[in-house]
C-alpha cells in the first residue's frame, strides 16, 4: 500500500493534468476544435477547481442555450459594480461569433487554464470572456468553410435564425445580441476583443488585425491605441514568431493595389462598442494557414494584450473617463464615413506574387498566389476615412412610447431616460423623409435604408403621458445620436424600425375630391398662387391633372401629417418639461 500511494498519486496528477487539456490540445493533429459540449464540460471543471473563476449566465440563446460568460478574478470579485469601485479594468473577449472561425474558443480554454493553474491572473484586470456567442452555429457542425485549412469540423456561421451574428448588434434581432449588450453594458469594459478568421487573398501572415477605424474612433481613445497600444501589440507579435499586418481589405484583385482600412459600422460587435468609448480589436488569423499556428497565434495576441492592459490599467481608466466626459459634451457627430483615396499611407507588406493561368474548371483566366515566390514590398495602405454626412445633436430627442423595441435596446445601454409627466405639446424639430434607397432583396432579415434624405420642420406636436425624452448629455452619446439619426449609416431607421411611417393611411376618390379641391382654391388664394407658380416650373405638374389634384390635397388640411415624418422629436431648446 505505501508504495501503492504515490504510484496513485502520481497517476491522479496525470488524469488531472489530463482533464484539464483542452480537446484541441488532446486532438493528435491539433486540427481539431472543440464542441458546445466540451467547451461547457471544460470550463465547469475549470470553475470547479479555481475560485477565481466564475461562470454567469446572461439571457438566453436564439437556439434555448444561454450565453455563458466567463469571468476571471484574481481577487475574486464577481460583483460589476464592486469591480468599477476598486477601479479595476475589465476586459471583454468574444469568441465564436463566426463558430466556423473557431481558434479564439480553443486558445481562450488554454488562456484561461493556464492564467489560473500558474496563478497569473492580472491584478488590476477583470477578465470577461464569452465561451462562444454563436452557440447556435456551433452546434451546427459541418465544413461549410470550403477555403478554409482546417480544423475537421466546426460550426456555421448562420445562427438559429440564420443571422449573422456580426451584422446584428444595432437591429439586435437574436437574443444573442440582446445578451450580449445585457453583458457589455453589465460589466462596462474599457477594452473588448472579437476573435475571428478572415478569407480572401493570400500572404504570408498568420494573424491580421483590425483596431477601431481611427477616424471613426474617439480621438482620445485613438491617441492612445494609435500611439501606444496597437503598436505595441504589433511589436509583441513580432517577437512572438507571429509577425502581423493590418486587415487585408484589397483596393482591387491583390494586395499589391493597396489594401483599405476596415470601417466598422455600427452593426458589428466593434462598430458597437466603439459607440461606448471602448477600445476594441478584431483578430482575423489567415484561412490558409495552419489551424495550430491560428491558435497559438490568437492565445498570444490574447495574453500580450491583457498584459498591457494590466500595465497601462491606470491610464486606460484614466482615459477612457476622458472619453465619456468628452462624449457628453460633444456637439457634431459623424453619422457616416468614405475612404479617403487621396491621402494614403503606405506599409512594408510581405505576401505571395499573385498570377493568371488556365481554370481547368471554365477554360479562363483564374487568380492563384504562387507560395514559393514571397515578396516583402512598400503598398499603399488606405486607412484614412472622411466624414461624409453629420448632424449637431439636439438638446433632447423626444420618443413615442409606442417605438417599444427602440426603448428597450435603450434600457439595455443603460440610457437615461425621462417620461413626459402628462400630455404635452411640444414646439420642436421634426424630420420628413424626402428620400430614401431600398434594395429589392432582404439583407440579414431587412431591408436596409441609405440614401436618407430629410426635411427638417419646426412645428407643433403633441406627446403623450409617458413618452420618452432623452437628453444628449450621456457618455453613451454616439449610441443615442447614431442610431437615432436616421442619415446614420446604422440607424434605427435604416433598420426599418420605422418603416410604418413610410406608409399613406388615406387618400381620396378623385371625383369627390374634384369639387372638394375646387372650393378650396377658391377660398384659399395662397393655394392658388401656390398651385399656379408649381404648374409654372413644372410643365409635368401642368399637364397632369391628377398631380394638380394630388397637390392640392397634400396642401390641404386634410392631408395627414404624420405621413413620411420621422416619429422620433428633436429638441432644440431646453423647454422645462413637467418630468415623471
Ligand atoms: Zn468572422
Amino acid at each position: 500500500m505505501k508504495r501503492l500511494l504515490p504510484a496513485l498519486l502520481v497517476c491522479l496528477f496525470f488524469v488531472q493534468a489530463q482533464a484539464q487539456l483542452t480537446p484541441f490540445e488532446k486532438s493528435s493533429d491539433k486540427n481539431y476544435t472543440a464542441t458546445y459540449a466540451e467547451i461547457v464540460s471544460y470550463y465547469e471543471n475549470l470553475a470547479k477547481q479555481y475560485n477565481q473563476v466564475k461562470l454567469i449566465n446572461y439571457g438566453t440563446t436564439d437556439v434555448g442555450k444561454p450565453l455563458t460568460l466567463v469571468v476571471l478574478s484574481r481577487n475574486r470579485v464577481f460583483d460589476p459594480a464592486l469591480v468599477k469601485k476598486q477601479d479595476k479594468r475589465v476586459l471583454l473577449i468574444n469568441n465564436g461569433i463566426h463558430p466556423g472561425e473557431p481558434e479564439g474558443i480553443d486558445a481562450s480554454m488554454m488562456l484561461v487554464r493556464d492564467l489560473l493553474k500558474k496563478n497569473k491572473l492580472p491584478k488590476d484586470v477583470v477578465i470577461c470572456l464569452i465561451e462562444v456567442y454563436n452557440i447556435d452555429g456551433c452546434l451546427n457542425r459541418g465544413v461549410s468553410r470550403i477555403n478554409q485549412n482546417g480544423p475537421r469540423a466546426y460550426g456555421f456561421r448562420g445562427n438559429y435564425r440564420n443571422l449573422d451574428l456580426n451584422r446584428d448588434f444595432i437591429k439586435a434581432d437574436s437574443r444573442n445580441a440582446r445578451a450580449f449588450e445585457k453583458i457589455l453594458n453589465t460589466w462596462q469594459p474599457e477594452v473588448f476583443l472579437d476573435n475571428h478568421t478572415s478569407d480572401g487573398a493570400d500572404y504570408q501572415y498568420v494573424m491580421t488585425l483590425i483596431e477601431t477605424q481611427k477616424d471613426k474612433q474617439n480621438p482620445i481613445l485613438a491617441g492612445y491605441t494609435s500611439k501606444t497600444l496597437s503598436p505595441e501589440l504589433y511589436t509583441r507579435m513580432a517577437a512572438s514568431g507571429y509577425e502581423m499586418t493590418p486587415y487585408v481589405e484589397e483596393r482591387k484583385a491583390t494586395p499589391d493595389s493597396g489594401i483599405v482600412s476596415f470601417l466598422e459600422t455600427p452593426r458589428f460587435a466593434t462598430g458597437y462598442t466603439a459607440q461606448h468609448n471602448i477600445i476594441s480589436y478584431i483578430t482575423e488569423t489567415h484561412m490558409l494557414k495552419p489551424f495550430d499556428k491560428r491558435v497559438y497565434a490568437t492565445y498570444d495576441f490574447m495574453a500580450h494584450l491583457i498584459d498591457i492592459c494590466e500595465r497601462d490599467h491606470t491610464l486606460i481608466g484614466e482615459l477612457k473617463h476622458k472619453a465619456d466626459e468628452q462624449v457628453k459634451n460633444q456637439t457634431s457627430f459623424a453619422l457616416n464615413w468614405d475612404v479617403d483615396w487621396e491621402h494614403y499611407d503606405t506599409l512594408v507588406f510581405k505576401g505571395y506574387a499573385a498570377g493568371h493561368k488556365t481554370s481547368e474548371v471554365s477554360g479562363l483566366p483564374r487568380l492563384y498566389y504562387n507560395e514559393t515566390k514571397p515578396y516583402t514590398k512598400t503598398i499603399k495602405y488606405f486607412d484614412n476615412y472622411k466624414v461624409t454626412t453629420s448632424v449637431d445633436k439636439p438638446v433632447a430627442y423626444v420618443i413615442p412610447q409606442a417605438w417599444e423595441k427602440v426603448i428597450d435596446l435603450f434600457k439595455l445601454n443603460n440610457i437615461v431616460m425621462h417620461r413626459l409627466a402628462h400630455d404635452t405639446t411640444l414646439d420642436l424639430q421634426m424630420y420628413y423623409i424626402g428620400d430614401y434607397k431600398t434594395p429589392q432583396r432582404p439583407y440579414e432579415g431587412h431591408y436596409l435604408h441609405s440614401d436618407v434624405k430629410l426635411s427638417p420642420m419646426q412645428m407643433k406636436v403633441k406627446f403623450y403621458q409617458g413618452d420618452y425624452v432623452v437628453y444628449t448629455n450621456q457618455a453613451v452619446n454616439r449610441y443615442i445620436v447614431e442610431t437615432l439619426e436616421p442619415q446614420g449609416v446604422d440607424s434605427f431607421f435604416a433598420w426599418n424600425f420605422f418603416d410604418s411611417v413610410l406608409g399613406q393611411k388615406e387618400g381620396y376618390s378623385d371625383y369627390v375630391f374634384e369639387d372638394v379641391a375646387a372650393n378650396l382654391l377658391k377660398k384659399d388664394t395662397s393655394l392658388r398662387k401656390k398651385l399656379d407658380d408649381e404648374k409654372a416650373k413644372n410643365p409635368q405638374l401642368a399637364n397632369s391633372a391628377r398631380a394638380q389634384l394630388n397637390f392640392v390635397y397634400r396642401n390641404s388640411p386634410y392631408f395627414e401629417k404624420t405621413y413620411l415624418r420621422y416619429p422620433v422629436g428633436r429638441l432644440l431648446t431646453d423647454p422645462k418639461l413637467d418630468l415623471q
